[in-house]
Parts: C-alpha cells; structure tokens; sequence
C-alpha cells in the first residue's frame, strides 16, 4: 500500500480515495473539520492545516502529498513540501489563489482572458469602469468560489452598491463576456512530463455554481486543440504535476480562459463512469508516480450536481441508466452534496434521461 496525503477532506478527497483503493493507495486527509466527508474512506487528520504538529503527523509515511482544496495557506503547503514529496508543486497554487495573478498568468502565456483591471479604492473602481465599461463583473481577488465574491454590474449605481458589499479586500474588474457557452478541459500531466487530456466539457451554471456538465462537448472540435495548447502552456509553466482544468468562455469562435483549478474539478466527475480513466485516478496515478491511464470518453455522459437537497434515492435509481453519488453531507442551501451522471452511447437518449433527472430535483 502507498500512503498519499491531501490537504482537504471533502467529496474530492472522497472520490480520490475510493479511486485510490484498486491502485493500492491509501489516502489520508488534513482537515479543520471533524465532519469531512472524506473520513468514510481513509484516515482523517482533524487540524488546522497550519498546525505544525498535525503537519508532521499527516506527512509520515506519505509517499506523497497533493490537496483537493485550494483556499488552503501557502505557508502550510511549502512547509508540508519540505516534509514529503508535493504535487502539484506550491507554486501552481500560489498562481491560482489570487485572481489578479492568475490573469496575468494566463496573458504572460499568450492565453487570452476577459479585459481586467485590478480595483483598491472607490475611486480606482471609476477609473477602472471607464477601462472595461458596463456591463462587467466586480469580484474579490481571493477566496471566491461557487460564484461567491462577484457581483455583474449593468449600471454606475450598481457599480457603488457592489462596491459598498464588497470594497474591504482587494477586487478585479472584468468586462462581462458576453459567451455563448462555458466550456472546461481537464487535463494531467506525470512527473516525467507526460500529458493527458480528457474531452472538453460544456458546463451549465446557476447562480454561479455549476448545475450540469455534457461531455464531451458538442460541436468542439475545433476547440479541442486551442484548448490543448492553452492547457499545455500551463502545465508546463508551472511544472505541474497531477489533474487540472481550465474553464473557459466560448466567445465568437475562439476560447477565453475565465480560471483554472488547480485540482481535480466538479466538471471532470462525469470521467468516473463516462472515460476510460477518471480524473480521480489519474490524479492518484500523477502524483504517485505512476503510469497515466487512458482519457478517451465511453460514449457520452452529463453530470447533474445535486446542490442544497438531495433527491429521493430511490427515484433517481428508477430512472435506467443514472448513476448516484451521494458525498454523505448535510443539507444546507448551496452546498454541493451529489451528484448524478448518465453514460450512453447515444447523445440524444443521454439528453433525455438527464432530462428527466433534473425534473426530480426540480421539486
Ligand atoms: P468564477 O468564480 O470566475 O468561475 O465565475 C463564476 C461564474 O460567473 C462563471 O462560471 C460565469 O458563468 C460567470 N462569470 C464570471 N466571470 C464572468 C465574466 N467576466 N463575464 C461573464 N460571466 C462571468
């Protein structure tokens, strides 16, 4: 058995262990929490991730650490790297965490991005107005997820109102895109620098959290290689190792990279019955130091996040051809606690089944 640490006990490290268990990987969590999720499939270190202590007890014995959350202190990730071998490497989350240098990351590698102008003061928010214009979208430099931390601007006075909710930390102002989809590629590279990809994925939001994945996406052909390259960029910029997505805004024909995530991502859960090796897998497979599995899709799969309630289980296994992922948490408003994917061969009848997924979770 190899022992792999990560940072983070949530449904990521849950998925992660259980593909963990035929390689002959063990995972063992690092978390604040008590209640992670992660706990029902590996050994659960309860701690604040600065804590030196639990620092030390989490790493022995490790082959290798990696996290599935990424708000975790820069501080706790290059300590824990002197203690075992970190992948992916500290700096792709020192990259990631703050979304002024994650956009100038991505331009410095000739990626294109939404126009954006860094926002410390009311009265910096004007000018950057004048720059990028209305509508556009103000949102926090660090710790935003799940669209928390933005608000869309249409007017001066929306501008203010948003300004007054969200002006005590440092902002980005970015010209609203106005896409004609959301797209994301997962992608993993080995320590020997090898690179995978899996199709790219069409993601649906609501309220800023993803709602449905289809993959692969229809009709991305041509993107498919853009995407690749932009992908390769970053992988290698940052010499990274294991799982990564980058999402993406289609606009007028070309791809404009919106974030990346440093990590295995909600829009890549759909690769654990929908490709030939999940991202879970893969990931476990990078960070050991083991042979990449293969990408390629099985047909063609949507994912349906379950957010805030779950649906009657029994109803969503009646409808033939769902498979349920129940992470095992509490209800609250929001909060992602499963989800459902449908792999067929057939786009159509996979569309249709979907279909009738979400009209359970609709009620
Ligand atoms: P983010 O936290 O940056 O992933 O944003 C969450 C969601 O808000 C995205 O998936 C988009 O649906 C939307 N969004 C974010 N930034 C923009 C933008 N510049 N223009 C249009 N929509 C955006």
């Amino acid at each position: 058995m190899t022992t792999i640490g990560l940072l983070g006990g949530g449904q990521l490290g849950r998925m992660l262990a259980q593909a963990g268990l035929p390689l002959g990987i063990r995972c063992r969590f690092l978390d604040p929490s008590a209640d992670a999720v992660a706990r029902a499939v590996g050994e659960l270190i309860t701690a604040d991730y600065d804590d030196a202590q639990a620092q030390q007890r989490f790493a022995e014995g490790c082959a290798a650490l990696s996290w599935e959350f990424e708000n975790v202190s820069l501080p706790a990730v290059t300590a824990l790297s002197e203690l075992a071998p970190m992948y992916p490497p500290a700096a792709a989350l020192a990259a990631k965490q703050d979304r002024l240098d994650e956009k100038r990351f991505f331009n410095g590698l000739g990626i294109k991005t939404a126009p954006f102008v860094p926002v410390n003061a009311n009265a910096a928010l004007q000018i950057a107005l004048q720059t990028i214009g209305l509508p556009a979208v103000l949102k926090t430099r660090r710790d935003g997820y799940d669209g928390k931390g933005q608000r869309v601007l249409h007017t001066t006075e929306e501008a203010q109102q948003a300004w007054d909710q969200l002006g005590t930390v440092p902002l980005i102002l970015e010209g609203f895109i106005a896409f004609d989809r959301e797209l994301s590629l997962l992608c993993v590279r080995s320590r020997e620098g090898e690179i995978r990809h899996w199709p790219l994925v069409e993601n649906e939001h609501r309220g800023g959290i993803l709602h449905r994945s289809i993959a692969p996406a229809p009709a991305s052909a041509e993107l498919q290689p853009l995407a690749e390259a932009a992908a390769q960029q970053v992988l290698e910029a940052l010499d990274y190792v294991g799982v990564l997505a980058i999402e993406f805004f289609e606009h007028q024909g070309a791809l404009l990279a919106n974030e990346f995530a440093p990590r295995v991502h909600n829009s890549g859960h759909w690769t654990i019955e929908g490709a030939v090796t999940s991202q879970f897998a893969n990931h476990l497979r990078a960070v050991a130091g083991l042979p990449l599995g293969d990408t390629k899709a099985r047909g063609h799969s949507v994912m349906i996040n379950l957010i805030g309630a779950m649906p009657d289980r029994r109803a969503v296994l009646s409808i033939p051809g769902t498979q349920l992922h129940d992470y095992g948490k509490a209800e609250r408003p929001g909060r992602k606690l499963g989800h459902v994917t449908i792999t067929g061969d057939e786009p159509d009848a996979v569309l249709k089944t979907a279909a009738a997924v979400e009209a359970l979770i609709a009620r």
